[in-house]
């Protein structure tokens, strides 16, 4: 077994501070969040003063709240331990509009606005609907609202759904590109072994590089509350630094968590060995098969390699069928691809807005709808 101090030294030295992230996702865990009957409103209150500061500082911040299942569970008087899917399903319903109206309240009282996102398993895989969310965020942080995001567990079906909000986080990280994702939890980070059986365990400070030896350091959940446990938020790690977000596990049980981070309290860092922009790119290159083409003219193309969105005005012709959200690749008619992204606008109503002006679109499709149709943060252009 690996000790902590040979994991810690080869990274030590570039640890990052809580001071240069700028899109931080916090997820908190059910058992943070209320005590015995009610929320703790103390503590939350901390939490919201946290986010406060580091709106305060530019950065945008989302939450990840569990609290629905346990919340409702005790309005409704279902009992303690394991509940079946449709009372988990009742409990969710009833105690999502508790935590919500909390969230609300608690930010508000912090000056600033809340968002509510329920998400589905498929709002974050399947790309037309990730768009979406996505698109939903980003307006949501521009807006300087915090977007609070939680597993719509009232319909998602045991198959389909997340079930734990440690990964669900994770996947919001990377969709919302987010370059930090801090799981606050009821244990200060990853030990070398379960701290609660094993006098000996040591917390680990930097994981660089997620090994099998790290991921059998993990052992199942520790309180009934929580979903999670250790595995989970090993699973998290790893979707989250792909996704070019670093990842902190960190205790959550102290008032003012985030702030005692920033003043250097102890936690576990994941590194990510890339960015949240290289890691999509990297994503829209490699992964995704191609369905159509975009031809663009000069105007266009040097706009788009001076890093600007494609606008559809810029577009000669198109080639398809494509859906919204597919991958396609974008050409000058002479000179081959230039590069690819995915389209925000069907095949079809691409037809009738390309070669128009961005503010004519709603006129034309009878419907409002997005200025790009490709995307700059959703484009990866051949040089890249
Ligand atoms: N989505 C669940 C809830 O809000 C929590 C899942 C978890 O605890 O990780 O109750």
């Amino acid at each position: 077994m690996a000790n902590a101090d040979s994991l810690s030294e080869t990274a030590a030295p570039s640890l990052p501070r809580l001071a240069d992230f700028h899109r931080i996702v916090i997820k908190i865990g059910s058992s943070l969040l209320i005590d015995g009957d009610s929320v703790r409103r103390e503590w939350l209150a901390s939490v919201a003063a946290d986010i406060a500061a580091l709106h305060a500082r530019g950065a945008e911040v989302l939450v990840v709240s569990s609290g629905s299942v346990a919340l409702g569970r005790r309005v409704l008087g279902l009992p303690g331990g394991a509940l079946k899917l449709e009372d988990s399903q009742a409990a969710a319903a009833v105690g999502q509009i508790a935590l919500a109206r909390t969230w609300a309240e608690v930010l508000g009282d912090a000056g600033m606005v809340a968002g509510q996102i329920l998400v589905t398993y498929g709002d974050t895989e399947e790309r037309r609907r990730y768009l979406n969310a996505r698109a939903t965020i980003g307006r949501l942080l521009a807006l300087k609202a915090v977007p609070v995001l939680n597993e719509n567990d009232s319909v998602a079906t045991s198959e389909i759904r997340f079930g734990d909000n440690d990964r669900l986080a994770a996947r919001i990280a990377t969709m919302a590109s987010a370059d930090l994702l801090v799981l606050l939890s009821d244990v200060a980070g990853l030990y070398t072994a379960p701290p609660a059986s094993d006098p000996d365990a040591s917390l680990i400070p930097v994981v660089p590089r997620i090994t099998a030896e790290i991921e059998s350091m993990a052992g199942g959940a520790a309180s009934i509350l929580s979903r999670g446990g250790m595995r989970t938020k090993i699973e998290a790690a790893k979707i989250a630094t792909t996704g070019g977000a670093h990842m902190i596990i960190a205790d959550g049980r102290v008032l003012h968590p985030i702030q005692r981070l920033n003043d250097g309290a102890a936690c576990t860092w994941f590194l990510s060995p890339s960015n949240p922009v290289t890691a999509r790119k990297k994503w829209i290159a490699g992964s995704i098969e191609p369905r159509g083409t975009v031809f663009v003219d000069a105007g266009a193309a040097r706009a788009i390699q001076a890093g600007n969105s494609l606008l559809p005005a810029g577009v000669l012709r198109i080639e398809g069928p494509f859906k919204r959200g597919d991958c396609v690749l974008i050409r000058l008619e002479e000179d081959g691809e230039i590069g690819r992204g995915l389209v925000a606008y069907s095949a079809d109503k691409a037809a009738q807005i390309i070669g128009r002006k961005s503010h004519e679109i709603e006129t034309v499709l009878g419907a409002p709808g997005r200025a790009e149709l490709i995307h700059r943060d959703d484009m990866v252009l051949a040089g890249d």
